[in-house]
C-alpha cells in the first residue's frame, strides 16, 4: 500500500509581528492579483512529481495568518491540490486563523472551499498575558472566533501558550477550560520558547530575555502550568495524544500525526519545509523565508529552495524514534537494537516509560524528559 503524505501550505502575511514569533512572517500587505496563490501553484507544479506514488491524506494551511488570505485564493489552491493528487473525499483540510480575522462570512467561504478544520491562535484568554505576548485580540474576540469556527466548520482546534510573562497556574487552567467551553475539540498547548538555539531568527522577547529584562515564571512554575492544562483538558474529555496535543477521541489531527509517524510532507510557500522519505533515508528541504523572494523565484519557474538536507538511514531511524516517543502510541519495541532495549528497560525501571502492547510509551514524567530520553535511546 502506498505510504501517506500531507501537504503544508505556508501563508507568511501577518498584520503585525508578535514579539515572540520566529516563523517565516512578513508584515508587508498581502499582494494583489492572486500573486501569492499563483506562486504556490507554480511551486506545486515543480514539486508534485516527486510525491507521485504516495497517498495524499491531509492539507494544512498555516502561517503567518492564513485567515488574511482571500478565500477565493485559498479555494483556488485547494482545488489545484485536489486536481493534482487524489485525496480521499473526507481528507482533513485545516486552516489557521487569528481571532481578529475569523468572522462567519470568512468561515462559510472557507467551508465552501473544502476547509473542514480550523485552528484558532488564541494563546490565552487573560488580557495581561495577551498584552505581554503582544497579541492584538482580547479574550472575547478569541471566544467568538472559537464558537464561530465550531459552529460553521464543526471542528475547532485552539493553540494555547503557557509559561509566558504573567502566566500563572490559575490562568493556564482557566485558559484550557474556556477553550473547551467555547467549543474546541482539540487543543495544542506549548510552553513559551525563547531559546536562541532553536529560533530561526532574533525576536524581541528573546533579546529581552537574554538581557535579563524579561522575568518569566520559574521552570517548575511553568511545569505546573502545563500540568494544570493537562488536568483541565482531561476533565473536559480531551486526551493527551502527543506531548503538546490533546483531543476528544476521534478529533486527533490527521495532518500532525503524519509528521509524528515519520511520513512525507509536501511543503509549499515562503519558509515552508517539506520532506520526502524513501524506504531508508530521506531529504528535507526548506524554502526561502522572504515572501517577495519566494514569489519571484516560484513565478520565474525556479524551485524556491533555500536549504536541502539529506537524512541518512541512521538519522532517519533516530528521528522516527524521537517522534514516535512524543505520541501516546509510543515506539515499536521490536525495532530497537539490544543496546536500545536495555536503555528502554532502564526508562521503564525509572517509571519514565511503560511497555504496552509491544510498544514503549512514555509516562507523563517521561514526556517532560522526552528530549533527554530520546537521545539516550539514539543509535
Ligand atoms: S500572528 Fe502568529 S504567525 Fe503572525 S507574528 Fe503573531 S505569532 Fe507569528
Amino acid at each position: 500500500m502506498a505510504r501517506p503524505f500531507g501537504v503544508y501550505v505556508h501563508f507568511p502575511y501577518c498584520t503585525h509581528r508578535c514579539p515572540y514569533c520566529d516563523f517565516a512572517v512578513t508584515t508587508e500587505p498581502v499582494p494583489g492579483e492572486r500573486l501569492y496563490a499563483r506562486a504556490v501553484l507554480a511551486e506545486l507544479a515543480l514539486r508534485a512529481p516527486a510525491f507521485d506514488g504516495l497517498a495524499p491524506r491531509s492539507i494544512y494551511v498555516g502561517g503567518g495568518t492564513p485567515s488574511l488570505w482571500d478565500p477565493a485564493e485559498v479555494s483556488e489552491v485547494l482545488a489545484a491540490l485536489r486536481a493534482r493528487f487524489v485525496f480521499p473525499a473526507d481528507a482533513e483540510v485545516t486552516i489557521e486563523a487569528n481571532p481578529e480575522s475569523c468572522d462567519r462570512d470568512l468561515l462559510r467561504a472557507l467551508r465552501a472551499a473544502g476547509v473542514n478544520r480550523v485552528s484558532v491562535g488564541v494563546q490565552s484568554f487573560d488580557p495581561g498575558v495577551l498584552a505581554k505576548l503582544g497579541r492584538r485580540h482580547g479574550p472575547e474576540a478569541a471566544e467568538r472566533a472559537i464558537r464561530a469556527a465550531a459552529e460553521e466548520i464543526g471542528n475547532a482546534s485552539v493553540d494555547l501558550i503557557y509559561g509566558a510573562r504573567r502566566s500563572t497556574v490559575e490562568i493556564a487552567r482557566a485558559d484550557a477550560s474556556r477553550a473547551v467551553a467555547a467549543g474546541a475539540v482539540h487543543v495544542s498547548a506549548y510552553e513559551l520558547t525563547l531559546d536562541a538555539e532553536v529560533m530561526a531568527e532574533e525576536v524581541p522577547l528573546a533579546r529581552m530575555r537574554r538581557e535579563g529584562r524579561l522575568p518569566l515564571p520559574a521552570e517548575d512554575d511553568a511545569a505546573r502550568q502545563g500540568t494544570a492544562i493537562r488536568a483541565a483538558l482531561r476533565r473536559a474529555g480531551l486526551r493527551r495524544y502527543e506531548i503538546s496535543n490533546y483531543a476528544r477521541p476521534g478529533r486527533e489531527s490527521v495532518h500532525n500525526r503524519l509528521y509524528w509517524d515519520g511520513e512525507s510532507y509536501l511543503g509549499l510557500g515562503a519558509g515552508a519545509y517539506g520532506c520526502l522519505r524513501g524506504d531508508a533515508n530521506a531529504v528535507r528541504y526548506g524554502n526561502v523565508r522572504a515572501a517577495r523572494a519566494y514569489v519571484d523565484a516560484a513565478l520565474a519557474g525556479k524551485l524556491p529552495t533555500a536549504e536541502e538536507d539529506p537524512i541518512d538511514a541512521l538519522a532517519a531511524r533516530n528521528e522516527a524514534l524521537m517522534l514516535s516517543l512524543r505520541t501516546a502510541r509510543g515506539a515499536d519495541l521490536s525495532l530497537l537494537s539490544p543496546a536500545q532495549a536495555r536503555e528502554a528497560g532502564e526508562a521503564v525501571r525509572r517509571r519514565l516509560a511503560v511497555r504496552r502492547a509491544g510498544r514503549l510509551v512514555l509516562t507523563s514524567r517521561g514526556m517532560e524528559l522526552h528530549s533527554a530520553l530520546s537521545e539516550r535511546l539514539f543509535e
